[in-house]
């Protein structure tokens, strides 16, 4: 890798399972990383000791390690209060970071006054005014400081790689709370301190984190770092338009694993819904690499449909060639596995599918139920006019071709009988390439009403 290879990193809380979003975030990164021959991070921002579980980190390693993505370096927040402490301290030393005593029923009282006499409801530094006495007064009283980051309240500007130049005026910002009372981080610091320590180049995450940025590079320049470069993706949101929620547990990949969606079919919507180009099916996530330029996502939300996910991924299962599934349907026991994949891959919706194929080339057929004279008497004759095996693809043409002649009959009078007899269904995949995974002994059997 070389010295200019881009590092990008991974964050998610682990608060609740990843969700379709989520995983739209994580793999702009890890598909970031790979056009760019560059490393991904995978960072458990898990500073809030209260929400954060192991469960939940264990979990999201699963859904990421489902979709294909495998990190370069992995890192803990809670691990790294040392840093965090440091650079708090550096901040403080310099009167960026200040105490502050207000309660949460103050401060909304003011932003309510705020309001009523139409000012932004701004947080007004009134703490900033606390004389050392008045701070020792209160913290007699028992209450204990949370610190804020003073704001310079000049604009900051940035190319934004998804959506161009952004400027935000900070005077229009109150000063974020970086600690909390009881000594805790919010995310906003320990992720700069992160990103300064390891090197991350490009920050790519999602729109709602555009206001941060603004906060986030201002802390950057306070602790004399050089700034990553940003790209803030444009949103997912359920089809009534509502957000995705991790915490409520919306469209989570573990119950989208549960219903059986392929992970490249999950992986190729999450990455091209919202984006400039058509969704399309691919075989392996690494087909998704350099396809989605930054600059291609939309600037606005994108709807995210389950029916639309459901086709995304027949249409996968459709074009995915025998070598790609050679393992799965080993797993299942599936005989003749290369014929039977090229049988019944274009009508598979999920993977699973197979199995329900699976059964009706090797299990007992129901027989249709009292077909009419004209027909039990044509089925009767097809099986006598059966080929003797071996059979290949060309054994139906061969047989049908024949049957046409003797029977007078055509189209559908023709084929219906013999699908509704062979395989119990009306429909289903090309008798030419099923009837040799039937058998003689089986299709003998059928055509004679016997359950084969
Ligand atoms: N923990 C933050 C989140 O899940 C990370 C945001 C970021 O990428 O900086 O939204």
């Amino acid at each position: 890798m070389s010295a200019d290879a881009p590092v990008v990193r991974f964050a998610p809380s682990p608060t609740g399972r990843l969700h379709i979003g989520n995983a739209r975030t994580a793999l702009f990164n890890w598909l970031f990383a790979k056009a760019h021959t560059g490393s991904f991070i995978l960072r458990y921002d898990d500073t809030d000791r209260e929400r954060s579980t192991e469960r939940y980190a264990q979990g999201i390693a699963e859904d990421l390690a489902w979709l294909g993505i495998v990190r370069d370096r992995i890192a803990r927040q809670s691990e790294r209060i040392a840093q965090y402490d440091a650079a708090a301290d550096a901040l403080r030393a310099r009167g960026l970071l200040y105490p502050c005593y207000e309660t949460e029923e103050e401060l909304e009282y003011r932003r309510r006054r705020q309001l009523a006499l139409h000012r932004p409801p701004i947080y007004d530094r009134a703490a900033l005014k606390l004389s050392a006495e008045e701070r020792a007064r209160l913290e007699g009283e028992g209450r204990r400081p949370y610190w804020r980051f003073r704001l310079d309240h000049r604009t900051v500007a940035w190319n934004d790689l998804v959506r161009g130049a952004q400027a935000i005026d900070t005077a229009s910002l109150s000063d974020p709370v970086l600690v909390r009372a009881d000594g805790s981080y919010l995310y906003t610091l320990p992720s700069v301190v992160d990103d300064i320590d390891m090197g991350v180049t490009h920050v790519i995450r999602g729109e709602d984190h555009v206001t941060n940025t603004a906060v986030q590079l201002a802390l950057f320049e306070a602790l004399g770092a050089r700034a990553p470069d940003f790209a803030h993706h444009n949103l997912l949101t359920l089809p009534s338009g509502e957000g995705l929620s991790k915490r409520l547990g919306h469209l989570s990949l573990e119950a989208l694993r549960d219903k059986g969606y392929e992970p490249t079919a999950v992986a190729a919507l999450a990455v091209l819904i919202g984006t400039a180009h058509a969704v399309e099916p691919v075989t392996a996530l690494g087909d998704l690499v350099g396809k989605v330029d930054l600059a291609d996502i939309s600037h606005s939300a994108a709807k995210f449909d389950e029916a639309e996910l459901a086709a995304l991924n027949a249409r996968t299962l459709h074009q995915l060639p025998f070598a790609a599934v050679a393992a799965r349907l080993a797993a299942r026991g599936i005989s003749n596995a290369p014929a039977f994949w090229d049988a019944v891959h274009g009508n598979l919706e999920k993977f699973s599918d197979v199995d329900i194929w699976a059964a009706m080339i090797s299990e007992p057929v129901a027989p249709p139920e009292t077909p009419s004279v004209e027909d039990a008497d044509f089925l009767r004759r097809a099986a006598e006019k059966l080929p003797e095996e071996p059979w290949d693809q060309d054994t139906w043409a061969r047989w049908t071709e024949a049957l046409k002649v003797t029977s007078g009959r055509k189209g559908r009078a023709l084929f219906h009988p013999l699908r509704l007899a062979l395989t119990g269904r009306e429909a289903g995949p090309e008798l030419k390439q099923l009837l040799p995974l039937i058998g003689r002994a089986r299709a003998l059997a059928r055509l004679r009403g016997e359950n084969g």
